[in-house]
């Protein structure tokens, strides 16, 4: 509903109107009839439309009114007159009126100038809108936008373009002289006939700007015009050199990299690119032909789990991992890396640790950490054992005694029973000679592992409690050696023609115990002789100085020992001569004594060859 305002000195006219308006659907918004009035009314709500009286009885006339409203509140007007001389309708043009109204009007009049006055304001209003929307089309691109005619001469231009040429205002300027000749009719229309863009260096203000131009017609009822679009990549241009050249050092550094790094194309894995470090830790050639392929160089194993991880977008992390290089000498490995991407490719950018050093340390501490807890237990049992030892022995002695007794005491009782009964009758259902058998096994059975029990105290007793340095003065190792075999001789010849003892002189005493260590020689000799088969068998041992010192080497051509059973020799109660009664108790109390002693045991072997054990003792004379 269109709201309209009436100014109209004469009360009863105005009236008139307002009633014609209303009955026709209008809104009349208020009737006045002087210049403040009106201007008041417009204040407090802009109508869509003034009917206004040029002949006002005030100090303004109308048309100076409806200047004024239309200035600052751009309402449109129609006039209203009762009389129209050719000067005041030339003064009323400048008020740029929708319409006149001649008094006395009929209805029919004043409904159809009102009607068309709208449908003008409309159509106006519309066209604004438009108009503001090309503009902001025009003016918030970041492109230049320029209109030009056939000739070339600019019909607008947005600001982008203004600033673009460093002009206030485009219009009308050539596009020719302003691009100083580079921007030519020529090349306007080559691409208005192909239909392209293209790429052109312009120079506007004698500076050189890459763009990118693009023609399309533009109709728009002043003839046929050409819609010229064009985008400053200048800077693009320059970001592109900069990448470049950071490509260019990317390279450079990756090359000179110190830690070994390879990029590797995914997904192909093929190396596109390694550094000298990785060269060098590989071995690999240059253009060598088969340098690319990552899993005769990683092996298939790394390559699949490099590939697990990329394709999962996850960072590479894998440590200690066994590698080898191209004269096939191992080393241990950690591989990091990630996925980079550039140039519309993916990579994965590898960097290869050598941590050779760091496995061989962790492992040497774990072995250490491995003989610390077994020194620790063996310290524990022969605390333990010392005591125990003891206690069982007197107990022990008992059985032995008496089960010896009881065999005594069985063959008397036999021996009566076979007498007064006769060697035919039975016990139980049994035969008495088959019930003395029985007994007999019982009996021996009882003696048997009474002997095993004092066997087992008798090593038992030879743990030595650690740090217990009783007895301990400077040692001749030449002399406990030629003890100990004195003391084994029946043994030994026994087992072997081929007995050797060689021992350097003079040899440094070392301060220990002198029965102790008669135990170790003893129990490797026993081991040593134990182990050979046949008497032609060589059973070495030597003693000799390296260093700060002493070593007491015992070889013989034995059976030797497998690799998995090694680390086990220590372990109290390991044995594989059960059957023959041993305790496996030996090797577990020499490297006891060797302990208390500061030195060493190592023992080499192989099956089927024979077995060195080799004592490293410290040397120090102490004076105390
Ligand atoms: P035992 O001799 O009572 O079995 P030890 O502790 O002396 O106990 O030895 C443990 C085991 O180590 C033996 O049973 C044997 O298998 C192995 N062994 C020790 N010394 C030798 C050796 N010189 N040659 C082959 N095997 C050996
Ligand atoms: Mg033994």
């Amino acid at each position: 509903m269109k709201k309209i305002l009436i100014v109209e000195d004469e009360v009863i006219i105005g009236l008139d109107i307002a009633s014609k308006l209303s009955s026709q659907g209008y809104i009349v918004q208020v009737q006045v009839t002087t210049p403040a009035e009106a201007l008041e009314a417009v204040g407090n709500e802009t109508p869509d439309l003034i009917l206004m009286d040029i002949n006002l009885k005030a100090d303004i006339d109308g048309i100076e009114l409806a200047k004024i409203i239309k200035a600052s509140h751009n309402v449109p007007c129609m006039f209203l007159t009762s009389y129209s001389d050719k000067t005041t309708l030339e003064r009323s043009m400048d008020a740029e009126p929708y319409g006149y109204i001649i008094k006395p009007y009929n209805e029919a009049t004043l409904m159809a100038s009102l009607s068309t006055s709208f449908i003008r304001i409309d159509l106006e209003q519309r066209l604004i809108k438009q108009k503001t929307m090309l503009s902001n089309i025009m003016n918030n691109t970041r492109d230049s936008i320029v209109v030009i005619d056939k000739r070339g001469i600019v019909v607008t231009a947005n600001k982008v373009f203004n600033s673009f040429v460093g002009l206030a205002d485009a219009t009308l300027e050539d596009i020719e002289k302003i691009s100083g000749g580079t921007l030519s009719m020529d090349f306007i229309n080559r691409l208005y006939s192909n239909n392209i863009s293209d790429i052109a260096t312009l120079r506007i203000n004698e500076v050189d700007k890459t763009t990118l131009v693009s023609v399309s017609s533009l109709t728009d009822g002043s003839g046929d015009n050409i819609l010229l679009t064009i985008t400053d990549i200048t800077e693009v241009e320059t970001i592109k050199e900069a990448l470049v050249e950071a490509e260019g050092l990317f390279t450079k550094i990756f090359r000179k990299k110190m830690v070994p790094a390879v990029l590797i194309r995914y997904p192909e894995m093929q190396i596109f690119e390694m550094n000298e470090s990785f060269q060098t830790m590989y071995g690999i050639i240059k253009d060598d032909a088969t340098s690319n392929d990552i899993k005769s160089i990683f092996g298939t194993d790394v390559t699949e789990q490099l590939e697990v991880a990329i394709s999962a977008d996850k960072p590479v992390n894998l440590t200690k991992v066994k590698q080898f290089n191209y004269t096939d000498q191992s080393f241990y490995a950690h591989f990091s890396g990630k996925k980079v991407s550039f140039d519309n490719s993916d990579f994965l950018l590898l960097d290869v640790t050598d941590v050779t050093e760091q496995v061989r340390i962790a492992e040497m501490e774990k072995e250490l950490q491995h003989k610390l807890i077994h020194a620790n237990k063996m310290t524990s049992l022969g605390t333990l054992v010392s005591g125990v030892a003891h206690e069982i022995n007197n107990p022990n002695n008992f059985i032995m005694f008496n089960s010896s007794l009881l065999m005594e005491f069985w063959e008397d009782i036999y021996a009566l029973l076979e007498a007064e009964l006769g060697a035919e009758i039975s016990v139980g259902a049994m035969p008495l000679k088959d019930f003395k058998q029985d007994v007999e096994k019982l009996i021996e059975g009882i003696t048997n592992g009474s002997e095993r029990i004092r066997n087992i105290v008798h090593d038992l007793k030879g743990f030595s409690k650690q740090g217990n340095f009783e007895n301990f003065e400077n040692v001749s190792v030449e002399e406990v050696l030629k003890t100990s075999s004195r003391i084994l001789n029946h043994q030994i010849s026994k087992s072997t023609e081929n007995f050797r003892i060689d021992i350097e002189s003079p040899l440094p005493p070392v301060y220990g115990n002198k029965q102790k260590l008669e135990q170790v020689f003893i129990n490797l000799l026993i081991n040593a002789l134990e182990a050979i088969s046949g008497k032609t068998s060589l059973v070495s041992v030597k003693a000799y100085q390296s260093e700060d010192n002493l070593i007491v080497e015992f070889q013989d051509e034995g059976l030797g020992i497998s690799s998995e059973n090694i680390s086990r020799l220590t372990e109290p109660f390991y044995t594989t001569k059960q059957q023959e009664g041993g305790t496996g108790l030996g090797l577990s109390i020499v490297y006891s004594i060797v302990n208390e002693h500061n030195g060493t045991m190592d023992i080499q072997s192989v099956r089927g060859k024979g077995t060195i054990v080799k004592i490293t003792l410290p040397l120090g004379e102490h004076s105390d």
